[in-house]
């Protein structure tokens, strides 16, 4: 006998829209995407890919990025491989907030790792008015901590996708950025010279941690 299925059946309970129900409100556009991963795994390629899309859909877009990350180009966030688009450099989640400006549709943020705690409110206040908010960064740290604010961003957002590079060591696929040099503070903004993307069974910390203050 083949099973019922109660929706061919007519059995679902399901609301009738009536004439005294208020009519839906048209779909509203805020979200919050996140583009996580460790360092070489296309992080700003994809944001950069994102906002090059909403461009094509004459979207009114501004990207920012943390001040504290001036490893390429002050006004620009520039991949490893070298696409680039324009940017702000902001020092705080308060400035950011500051500086959107009322017709922007698309918030794109780099090095999202980088921002004060406030920045989780920021964003949540932004895709609260309408707006879509694409945030990239650092899922975990040097030690493969999670790194903060990442994971309350992760959790309030309606969309998270990790990306991933290839492992130096032994070419699988990497999730966790190693860092190759003696340096205990876990904000050290490098590229090549300082980190190496590496897959979990590849990932050290013993070697770092000694060097830790
Ligand atoms: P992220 O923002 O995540 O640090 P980017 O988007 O700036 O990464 O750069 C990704 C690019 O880095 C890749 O397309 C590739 O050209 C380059 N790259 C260098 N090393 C690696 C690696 N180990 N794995 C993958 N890509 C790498
Ligand atoms: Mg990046
Ligand atoms: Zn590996």
């Amino acid at each position: 006998m083949t099973p019922r299925d109660p929706a061919v059946d007519g059995e679902l309970d399901v609301p009738q829209a009536t004439p005294s129900q208020p009519q839906r409100r048209a779909p509203h556009g805020g979200r919050i995407e996140v583009i996580c991963g460790s360092m070489f795994s296309g992080k700003t390629e994809e944001l950069i890919r994102r906002v090059k899309r909403a461009l094509y859909g004459r979207q009114k877009i501004q990207a920012f990025k943390p001040r504290i990350d001036d490893r390429y180009d002050a006004t620009r966030i520039v991949s490893h491989g070298s696409i680039a688009i324009d940017a702000v450099p902001v020092s705080s989640s308060e400035s950011l907030m500051k500086r959107v400006e009322d017709r922007t549709q698309v918030v794109a943020i780099d090095e999202a790792q980088f921002f004060d705690r406030g920045i989780v409110e920021v964003c949540n206040a932004l895709a609260d008015q309408g707006r879509r908010v694409i945030l990239a960064g650092l899922d975990q740290d040097y030690l493969g901590r999670p790194f903060p604010p990442m994971p309350d961003l992760m959790a309030i957002a309606e969309d998270v996708t990790k990306v991933r590079a290839v492992c130096t060591v032994c070419g699988g696929t990497a999730s966790r950025s190693q860092r190759i040099i003696q340096e205990g503070s876990t904000v050290l903004v490098g590229g090549a010279e300082c980190y190496e993307a590496r897959c979990r069974a590849c990932f050290r910390t013993r070697d770092v941690r000694a060097g830790e203050a």
